[in-house]
């Protein structure tokens, strides 16, 4: 089974190549006879999906081009801080798209019209900030009444629509589990299309962590990413509360 590695990330991207699919995105996917879209939901860091693309750059120098959905509405990253824009700068040096992950959960919606135009003003948003257009939207935990909408959005491409599940294969890494065996069905072949949705979140460097170590060191982490913020606002932090007293924590 795939382990949530960078290296097992860099096997599978070779093996869909060795088996003759080519990468392409939400727009161009039927350019080829073979071919896969990569989509990344980057819930919660953008410095971990700066590593993923990093990863698909050393594969595929030609360019995977992945689509990295990106959160404008979270309390897990700010994409208007410097250190954001530049990942997400980085991610499109890396030959990645940058797509808009929507959370419908921070607005009261209460019919399709109002959820179009949430839609719109944050990829508005997003565009601004990255300096093109985002033609391309993917929902972050969709409701059922989502789901069963097939809602389609005017200039921008809704990856919940029914033809990249119909006329594609679907698979994801959700809640860290690959539902299907994701090599098996690489190696197989017999799929012309695929759409493969993993979570940059639960990937890593070295060998492969439970679920519990993954968590943990990411909790952690962020508190000392806090600290480090602070850091840089506060004077004198270190005589206040010293970083090895956060850093201890770290297993
Ligand atoms: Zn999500």
């Amino acid at each position: 089974m795939m382990q949530f590695t960078y290296e097992s990330y860099a096997v599978m991207l070779r093996n869909l190549r060795d088996k003759g699919y080519q990468f392409r995105n939400y727009g161009n996917w039927q350019e080829a006879d073979r071919t896969v879209i990569l989509r990344h939901d980057v819930d919660n860091s953008l410095q971990k999906a700066v590593h993923l693309s990093t990863v698909e750059k050393t594969i595929c120098p030609e360019g995977a081009h992945a689509t990295y959905f990106v959160l404008v509405s979270t309390n897990f990253y700010n994409i208007h801080s410097k250190s954001s824009r530049e990942c997400i700068h980085k991610i499109m040096q890396n030959g990645g798209n940058i797509g808009l992950h929507f959370d419908e959960t921070q607005y009261a919606i209460s019919d399709e019209q109002e959820m179009k135009q949430y839609v719109h003003d944050e990829a508005v948003i997003l565009s601004d900030l990255i300096g093109q257009k985002v033609d391309v939207v993917s929902m972050h935990r969709p409701s059922e009444k989502f789901l069963c909408s097939n809602i389609s959005f005017s200039g921008i491409i809704n990856s919940y629509e029914e033809t990249y599940f119909q006329k594609m294969k679907y698979v994801s890494d959700s809640r860290r589990h690959w539902r299907e065996n994701v090599e098996e069905i690489i190696e197989s072949a017999i799929y012309p299309r695929l759409h493969i949705l993993t979570h940059p979140f639960w990937y890593r460097e070295g060998q492969e962590w439970n679920l519990h170590d993954t968590l943990q060191e990411a909790i952690l982490t962020a508190s000392l990413d806090y600290y480090d913020n602070l850091n840089e606002n506060f004077r004198d932090l270190e005589g206040e509360i010293a970083r090895s007293e956060i850093e201890r924590r770290k297993v």
